[in-house]
């Protein structure tokens, strides 16, 4: 049964609090409120929600902190809802453990399909099947091949280690650190050229169109994030 899953919402503006309440019992979800880190962390360690959705200003222990308090014992999906000019805090919230992020003000149908994201991810078991097809390529994890149509694509060891970090994380975003991180080593975190390099490569092998690309798409300032369709 997947009713009733139950959702840490960690914010400390009541209007915002409650209206994510009323749109979440509205379909459904079992709600736990938290106005603060200190709460946040509390309920967590009581309850165990099936996801959080975590402001990240809020006053005393502040978002960022309670994601390393959250990820120090469990790998709940943590959805990060930041202010718009907020980037420096939204990819440190990402290097810390946290899975996605909504931009303030945000829709609410844009929250809710993040959330059910987040929640297929957990309890599918972490996608470990070995071929990924969207409508113009598929990718063998297993067999390391990249097909477009009937045709092999050759790849570079750099491209395919970069594709299947990414596809393997499909759906979610990927901090550009972590990227460089997996893919070139610790040393190369802040090489970020590197990563529009050869995300471009990719997209030119891959996308049907690669200046609009479908499936490898960026976040900007932030990393990447590849989605089937
Ligand atoms: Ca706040």
């Amino acid at each position: 049964m997947s009713s009733f899953e139950r959702v840490l919402v960690v914010e400390d503006e009541g209007p915002i609090r409650r209206a994510l309440e009323i749109n979440l019992v509205a379909r459904g979800y079992e709600v736990l409120l938290a106005p603060t880190g200190e709460d946040a962390l509390r309920l967590a360690a009581a309850s165990h929600p099936d996801v959080v959705l975590l402001d990240l200003g809020l006053p005393g222990i502040d978002g960022v902190e309670v994601i390393g308090g959250l990820r120090g014992w469990t790998n709940v999906p943590i959805i990060v809802v930041s202010a718009r000019d907020a980037e420096p805090e939204k990819v440190r919230a990402l290097d810390a453990g946290a899975d996605d992020y909504v931009t303030k003000p945000f829709g609410m149908d844009e929250l809710l399909a993040r959330l059910r994201a987040a929640l297929r991810r957990s309890t599918t078991d972490e996608g470990e099947e070995a071929v990924v097809s969207t409508e113009s390529f598929t990718i063998d994890l297993a067999d390391k091949r990249v097909t477009v149509g009937d045709e092999h694509v050759h790849l570079t060891p750099t491209e395919w280690r970069l594709l299947e970090v990414l596809v393997r994380n499909r759906g979610r975003l990927v901090s550009q650190k972590q990227l460089l991180q997996e893919v070139w080593g610790p040393a190369y975190h802040d090489e970020t050229n590197y990563l529009r390099v050869y995300v471009g490569n990719l997209r030119r092998k891959l996308e049907p169109v690669p200046s609009q690309p479908r499936h490898l798409r960026t976040e900007p300032g932030m990393g990447y994030r590849f989605v089937v369709d």
